[in-house]
């Protein structure tokens, strides 16, 4: 560009600034000499400044370092795109530092309306999911794990926000299952209480019944609480509670009899008395007949009168004596009938849903037990599985031992069972020697593994017969629920595929 045109620009530049009211700052003069002279407008890069910013930033993790380096190489390059690639990049890996020097200062880029995520604030928030677990129970393992980690998670002084999201999320989706499970709880056993306080009127026949009660209440809200024992306690109290209320009844019309024989013997004996008092004021009159008697043609009558009066009576004695026997009888057979029913009702207190030889549950504990499992399946979406075990040649061990180790036999199964398996697993005896084990959370093959440990355990732990050692098999099938199959049907796939596994050779587990 010639001089002369220069200076023509330059004129027609301060022209144009005047024209269009602009300041004239040295950027407004530039841009519009450069559009004047059609020199193509290059805006600034400030590199330096992107530099300094660039060496502010810190480099902890090797997320950090890989992006503060990508930011430096597009400054180097003056390329914008990368430099705000590198920056929104570097914004997930930022650590809430605490080398400030003030802990409350954060050191992340934050919006002006987010309020900071500072070490305190985080460290709060550990300390609030640290509180709020004992209200969340620790039945749930897992769950429990995944608080502690988050806890420690968030009291790092470098936290890796990423990493925290992610256990985040998982936390809160335990969390969810784990405040319903709670919010159960507290519904089962307020319902309990109400049970117990309608009833409580009813319980007044014997104290050891109330007590017995208020011991199995005291267990059931004993912590740490479990929908399974409320349900077990709260079916417990009302097959007691029935029961009671049936043998009141029945005590109470045993009693009404029992007021009816005692009226009937305070009436016989009444009758005895008076009967005995006639044959008095008789045995009188003849004694004073007898005594004024002339001649013995006038006593002949007298005596014969006196005879018949003795003769009644001894028959009226005799049949009051038998009366009152049979009446004895029935008085003893009321007092018979009663003892029973308390004996029933002590009974059928820890007995009602479990089998007594063994302590397994039994049938109808089983159904109540399986339902309970099904819905927390349909709720929780976990899987459910059933073992069904038939114990090998147990007739053949009967005959040869005897049925008492036959018992025994079956208790010690039971025994290594509830030891070997999990908690949460259910054991109950299905028939004779055969037991369903509800195993929740567990996928078949899971369920074939924890069937073969048990029958591996049994081959250590042999069931004593005296001194003898007797090595007790088993053969079982298992089956894992379902979407929408009744429980006692999955029950019914896992006995036909018991029955397999006896066709097969027995003592072995096969799934269906
Ligand atoms: P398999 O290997 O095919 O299962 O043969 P098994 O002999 O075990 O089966 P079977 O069904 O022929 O016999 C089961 C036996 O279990 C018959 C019965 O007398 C016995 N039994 C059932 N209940 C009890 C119990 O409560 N106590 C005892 N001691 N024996 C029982
Ligand atoms: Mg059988
Ligand atoms: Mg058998």
């Amino acid at each position: 560009m010639s001089e002369k045109k220069s200076f023509e620009t330059a004129r027609e530049t301060l022209k144009q600034l005047t024209l269009r009211k602009l300041p004239p700052t040295p950027v407004n003069y530039k841009a519009i000499y450069n559009e004047i002279a059609g020199i193509p407008s290059v805006e600034h890069f400030p590199a330096q400044e992107l530099r300094g910013i660039a060496s502010a930033l810190q480099a902890k993790t090797p997320g950090q370092q890989r992006q503060k380096g990508l930011l430096e190489s597009s400054i180097d390059r003056m390329n914008w795109d990368g430099v705000r690639a590198a920056l929104v990049a570097y914004a997930s890996f930022l650590p809430i530092g605490t080398e400030s020097g003030n802990p409350s200062v954060p050191v992340a880029l934050m919006s002006d309306t987010v309020p900071a995520l500072t070490p305190e604030f985080l460290a709060q928030m550990g300390r609030l999911i640290e509180y709020a677990q004992p209200a969340l129970g620790s039945d749930d393992q897992r769950f429990v794990e995944q608080s502690r980690e988050l806890i420690k998670a968030l009291k790092q002084p470098a936290i890796d926000i990423v990493a925290v999201k992610q256990l985040l999320v998982n936390y809160s989706h335990r969390l969810s299952f784990a405040a319903e499970d709670q919010a159960e709880i507290k519904n089962a056993l307020l319902k309990l209480l109400h049970l117990v306080f309608e009833n409580i009127g009813d319980l007044s026949l014997d104290e050891q019944w109330l007590k017995g009660q208020m011991d199995a209440l005291k267990v059931a809200s004993a912590p740490p609480l479990s929908l399974r024992r409320l349900d077990n306690v709260a079916s417990l109290l009302k097959d007691v509670i029935s029961k009671q209320k049936d043998a009141k009844e029945k005590t109470s019309l045993a009693q009404a009899e029992m007021r009816q024989l005692l009226a009937a013997f305070i009436d016989r004996l009444s009758q005895m008395l008076q009967s005995t008092g006639t044959f008095q004021e008789k045995m009188e009159e003849s004694a004073r007949l007898i005594e004024s008697a002339k001649s013995i043609e006038e006593i002949a009558p007298v005596l014969k009168d006196v005879v018949g009066a003795t003769r009644n009576v001894v028959k009226d004695t005799l049949s009051a004596r038998d009366e009152l026997q049979s009446m004895r009888e029935q008085a003893n057979s009321t007092q018979a009938e009663i003892a029973k029913l308390h004996q029933e009702l002590d009974r059928i207190s820890t007995q009602a849903r479990h089998d007594p030889l063994t302590g397994a549950l039994n049938r109808r504990g089983l159904e109540e037990a399986l339902e309970r499992e099904i819905s927390t399946v349909r709720r929780k979406e976990t899987p459910l599985s059933v073992g069904l075990l038939d114990i090998d040649n147990f007739k053949a061990l009967n005959d040869a031992m005897g049925h008492a180790m036959g018992d025994g036999a079956l208790k010690h199964l039971a025994q290594v069972a509830r030891e070997c398996m999990r908690p949460q697993d259910t054991l109950s005896r299905y028939g004779g020697e055969e037991f369903v084990i509800l195993l929740p959370d567990t996928v078949l093959e899971k369920g074939i593994e924890a069937m073969t440990r048990l029958q591996r355990e049994l081959t250590k732990r042999f069931f004593m017969a005296g001194t003898e050692k007797v090595l007790i098999t088993f053969s079982a099938g298992v089956a894992q629920l379902n979407n929408d199959e009744p429980g006692m049907e999955a029950i019914r796939r896992a006995d036909q595929a018991m029955y397999l596994a006896k066709r097969a050779g027995k003592n072995r587990v096969v799934g269906t």
